[in-house]
């Protein structure tokens, strides 16, 4: 490492898209047989989509795992995660003494031969913007082609600070008041409130016009959502609101789609958002009794370990985070990854702010993001006193505003402390959620030969039994819900000849399918005292050449998830004593 602890700048403050670009550089150039650095693309506004590759030799196929961050604007603490995943790996292959916690040596040993994707920022225009004026960008700062030129509000910031807050404009029928304790704070308005009343518009201006209607502010509307253009369970506009013309019309997720497609490799997936505080897994689009008991086994680890080492609860999207009871969600990345790719897969919504308030959780944890009511809306703002240096609330100042007029000027900036957590919090978020990552990088399958056994059935015949297994956690074909998919194929053998030949030279290859691993999950009725027992040895599978004559056999063991293992063998001569190799 080239310090000697993890305390990459990221852990400390939100980076621009120039400084990410310097900390991946830097890994890249430091640790060249250890860290490569890609661009999956270019953004629209011309910014690389980089891709850093961890682990020795990253073109030897093998299991892998996947992260990325910020492929929503304003969720600028996934870059800082992803990030301090990478930084963490390259403490496990330089320096494990630096893992917090104490780990294994035998854990790590395995951790060492994953290979990591690192994808720290999937939005790079759209924090770009959010960096350098505040604001709210859903995915990023551009309007989905086509969408009518209707009066709409645009981010601008009007005063030049460099951050957008809001506009309150007096109205007898508004509906906010101030909050008499908290300046800035805005409150709803109840029946009983005296007045002044306020309406709240976001600091910018309206595009389109027309000289008298006001749009309600939709921070949705028009633009993309990188996290509604993926192919599983599209559905186009309005049907479902940021979905693009098609899926992967959006440059970032198609160059996304691109890279899952050509890396079968891909084991488990997590896709860094904010805020909340909470896991969200498959199912998007059906209640769990429809998931696979398996799936669902393996996700129950997952939710244990998100719990213990991150400190978040994990929820199913369908259950839990569908904005409306029984709507699922269209087109987002962790269906793709877990139904098409074959990825245990999930979202991470970072920073627990709800917790921190100390609110009670809800029945559906969704119902976290309406249900503060005037008390706990004040604790927020005397949280932010407290405990984020005001970084929220700020005075009201008149302005002129262009189309407008008189109006205020201030109020909330959502930025630092709701959208993100306050950059003091980070070290701890980042280590946390590293940590969880590397245990769930711990799952991957691992194919090995096993053994190799070489008899005499005859003078110049042996037979060649090899047994091939799969040492790791998770099976072959990672998830049951893409087992089927035709790409998800299972392990092949081949035997080639040196100066020897096969007995039956049109069966040197064999199809020895999937291996089961040795995981399962959490919640198995397997594991309990009174039924205890493993899946036999599907873990492993036998393969068995007649060789004829004297020479070698190079026997290749791969799949295209997996990778490929490979031994070769002598074959003795008439002379020698053949016996167990
Ligand atoms: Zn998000």
């Amino acid at each position: 490492m080239t310090q000697d602890t993890l305390n990459g700048p990221f852990r400390h403050r939100y980076l621009s898209h120039a400084a990410l670009t310097r900390q991946l550089e830097t890994w890249a150039r430091d640790h060249p047989q250890l860290a490569r650095l890609e661009s999956l693309g270019t953004s629209p506004e011309g910014r690389e989509l980089w891709v850093l590759t961890l682990g020795p030799e990253p073109d030897r196929q093998r299991p892998a795992v996947w992260v990325d961050g910020n492929m929503h604007g304003t969720e600028l603490a996934g870059s800082s995660v992803a990030l301090a995943v990478a930084e963490m790996v390259l403490a496990l292959h330089l320096d494990p003494e630096l893992l917090p916690g104490g780990w294994p040596e035998h854990q790590c040993r395995e951790l060492r031969e994953v290979l990591f994707y690192i994808c720290p920022r999937l939005s790079p225009d759209g924090a770009e913007q959010v960096l350098r004026q505040g604001g709210f960008v859903r995915s990023a700062p551009r309007r989905t082609a086509g969408s009518p030129d209707r009066p709409r509000w645009r981010a601008e910031n009007l005063e030049g600070d460099g951050r957008c807050r809001y506009l309150r404009r007096h109205d007898a029928a508004g509906d906010f008041v101030a909050s008499p304790d908290h300046p800035g704070l805005m409150l709803p308005r109840r029946v009983e409130d005296p007045p002044p009343y306020w309406r709240l518009y976001p600091e910018g201006v309206i595009e389109h016009w027309d000289g008298e209607t006001i749009p309600e502010p939709d921070w949705l509307a028009d633009t993309p959502d990188f996290n509604r253009n993926f192919p599983w369970g599209w559905w186009p506009e309005p049907e479902q609101v940021g979905a693009g013309h098609y899926p992967g019309d959006a440059p970032e997720t198609r160059a996304v789609i691109d890279f899952a497609l050509a890396h079968p490799n891909l084991y488990a997936w997590l896709n860094l958002h904010t805020f909340g505080g909470v896991f969200i897994r498959p199912l998007v689009d059906a209640p769990d009794s429809r998931m696979d008991p398996q799936d669902l086994a393996l996700y129950r680890q997952l939710a244990a370990w998100g719990q213990s080492l991150a400190g978040y609860p994990t929820v199913s999207s369908y259950e839990e985070f569908s904005y409306q009871p029984e709507t699922p969600l269209h087109g987002d990345l962790i269906e793709f990854a877990y139904h098409q790719r074959g990825c245990v897969a999930q979202v991470c919504e970072l920073w627990d702010l709800f917790q921190r308030l100390g609110l009670p959780r809800p029945e559906r944890f969704i119902d976290h993001y309406t249900a503060l009511d005037r008390e706990q809306l004040e604790r927020l703002a005397q949280w932010d006193r407290i405990s984020n240096g005001q970084r929220l609330f700020g005075a009201w100042r008149p302005l002129t505003h262009p189309q407008l007029g008189e109006v205020e000027i201030g109020g909330l900036d959502a930025n630092l402390g709701i959208w993100n957590p306050p950059p003091e919090i980070l070290p701890s978020i980042c280590d946390g959620l590293a940590v969880y990552w590397l245990q769930v990088a711990s799952m991957m399958p691992r194919l090995v030969i096993e053994a190799v056994h070489c008899t005499p059935l005859a003078e110049g015949v042996h037979a060649l039994d090899v047994t091939v297994a799969n040492h790791g956690y998770l099976p072959s074909y990672g998830v049951q819900a893409a087992r089927a998919r035709p790409w998800n194929s299972g392990v092949e053998a081949e035997a080639t000849t040196r100066g020897c030949r096969l007995h039956e030279p049109d069966r040197a290859r064999r199809v020895l399918g999937h291996l089961d691993g040795w995981g399962r999950g959490l919640g198995d009725a397997a594991q309990m005292p009174w039924f205890q027992r493993s899946q036999g040895n599907s873990h492993q599978a036998r393969v068995c050449w007649v060789i004829l004559g004297e020479g070698e056999v190079t026997v290749r063991v791969a799949s295209p998830r997996l990778g490929e293992v490979h031994r070769t063998i002598p074959i003795p001569g008439k002379s020698s004593t053949p016996g167990p190799n």
